[in-house]
């Protein structure tokens, strides 16, 4: 079991009662620990062609930019709505408790461009899901995506695609 695991901490009732939120901040602060998790993060995709690592907003943009670094790709954000100036494109999407959106530069991307998507964590699976269909109707081809940490309780990953891969590297 790599090192990375015990750097994350478990904290109930946030953000609200009943919640168990994975804490990724000892991980981030730790320069083994995150290193080893980039390399872990970047390790199925060696022999891969990828020409962009693609974060979702927020934590998605640490482990994706740092990814994008290790891998010599670029690095696109998925963005939360109004963040990006236009021209964007935009998926709207279920929360829990209401809806969100996530938007994309609409010139991010080359047409056909193989992208990775990266976050943090898969929950429910529905914020992964806007950004596949998102980087997909910027005409990208998403290749695979990579999650730290998927909570396998919430069986988020019913909700991708089983013909992408979905690497995630923690399972709790
Ligand atoms: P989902 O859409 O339910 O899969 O939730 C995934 C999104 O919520 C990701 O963008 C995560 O950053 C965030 N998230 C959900 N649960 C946690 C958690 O326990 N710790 C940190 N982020 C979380």
């Amino acid at each position: 079991m790599p090192a990375f695991d015990q750097l994350i901490r478990d904290v109930p009732d946030f953000p609200k009662p009943g919640v168990v939120f994975k804490d990724i901040g000892p991980l981030l602060a730790d320069p083994i620990g995150f290193a080893s998790c980039i390399t872990a993060l970047v390790a199925p995709w060696r022999d891969v062609p990828v020409d962009a690592v693609c974060g979702i907003e927020s934590r998605g943009f640490i482990f994706g930019s740092a990814m994008a670094l290790a891998m010599q790709t670029g690095f696109v954000p998925l963005r939360k709505v109004g963040k990006l100036p236009p021209p964007t494109i935009g998926v709207d999407y279920d929360l829990e408790y209401g809806s969100a959106r996530l938007e994309i530069g609409a010139q991010g991307l080359p047409a056909g461009a193989r992208v990775l998507l990266i976050d943090d964590v898969l929950a429910t699976g529905g914020t992964l899901d806007a950004g596949r269909r998102l980087l997909e109707q910027a005409g990208a081809r998403v290749i695979g995506a990579g999650v730290v940490i998927e909570i396998d309780a919430l069986a988020g990953r019913k909700r991708w695609p089983e013909a992408i891969p979905l690497r995630a590297l923690l399972h709790c």
